[in-house]
């Protein structure tokens, strides 16, 4: 992956970091979003930098499309191309379905699924035109499962799901790959808010009897985004410890 070019959304912190700092210690350089914590972002582009790793900042809302063409300008103007775009930015507003104001249920979409979109078809046009692309959106096993308390949540990660699957057709042809990664629970700051009571019964649904850390998913990532996978497109890709199957 040496000198690619990969785009990573919410990559100041947890699984987002984890992809970026991959991605760098592979050889690529990198455009990193986030949302608004320029403290975690500077971080980030320091741990890639240490790697050797060219690193553009761009803070801004995924939701927002003027946002997306920033970041597709940025990677574009510095360093010509975008090879790999990870759409990883994402919130969660938990509550059981009855309780879930309306506010807090557009913006987990509009983050989650929208953002997704947004980005997917600001790249794509890049890729297209090269003929040759990698995508991983973030989903998540709930995605897949539901989960009581994250209505809001489950259905932006299963249209994330909708998304991939139906743009990896779009684009096969192409030779660009589009695929999910379904994390399960993972230890980063959506999780630590949890009680360690709410922990430790997350475990016992995990056959592997442990949260998941965010070096795990981006190691999902990073091989999806290889040579080694250029034949698998429109793949979720489970990294849950076995919660899911
Ligand atoms: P996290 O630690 O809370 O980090 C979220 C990242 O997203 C931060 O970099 C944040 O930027 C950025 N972000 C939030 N809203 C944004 C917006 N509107 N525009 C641009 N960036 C935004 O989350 P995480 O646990 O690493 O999760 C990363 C992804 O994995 C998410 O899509 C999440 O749904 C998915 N996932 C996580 C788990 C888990 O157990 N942790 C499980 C399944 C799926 P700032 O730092 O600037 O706020």
């Amino acid at each position: 992956m040496k000198r690619k070019t990969a785009v990573v959304t919410g990559g100041s912190r947890g699984i987002g970091r984890a992809v970026a700092v991959g991605f760098a210690k592979a050889g690529c350089n990198l455009v990193i979003n986030y949302a608004g914590n320029d403290e975690a972002a500077k971080e980030t582009e320091r741990l890639c930098s240490a790697e050797g790793a060219k690193v553009v900042l761009v803070k801004g809302d995924v939701a927002d499309s003027t946002c997306a063409e920033r970041i597709v300008e940025a990677a574009v103007a510095e360093f010509g191309q975008i090879d790999i775009l990870v759409n990883n930015a994402g919130i969660t507003r938990d509550n059981i379905l009855i309780r879930i104001e309306e506010e807090d249920f557009d913006k987990v979409i509009e983050t989650n699924l929208k953002g997704t979109y947004l980005m997917m078809k600001a790249c794509a046009r890049h890729m297209i035109r090269k003929r040759s692309g990698r995508i991983i959106n973030m989903a998540s096993v709930v995605g897949i499962a539901g989960n009581a308390g994250q209505a809001n949540y489950s259905a932006s990660k299963a249209g994330v799901i909708g998304l991939t699957k139906s743009f990896a057709r779009e684009v096969a042809s192409r030779s660009i790959t589009v695929n999910a990664v379904a994390p399960g629970f993972i230890d980063t700051d959506m999780t630590r808010d949890m009680t360690e009571q709410a922990k430790e019964n997350a475990a016992k649904q995990i056959p592997a009897g442990r949260l998941g850390s965010a070096e795990e998913v981006a190691a999902a990532v990073l091989f999806l985004a290889s040579d080694s996978a250029k034949y698998i497109t429109g793949h979720v890709l489970n990294v849950d410890g076995g919660m899911c199957m």
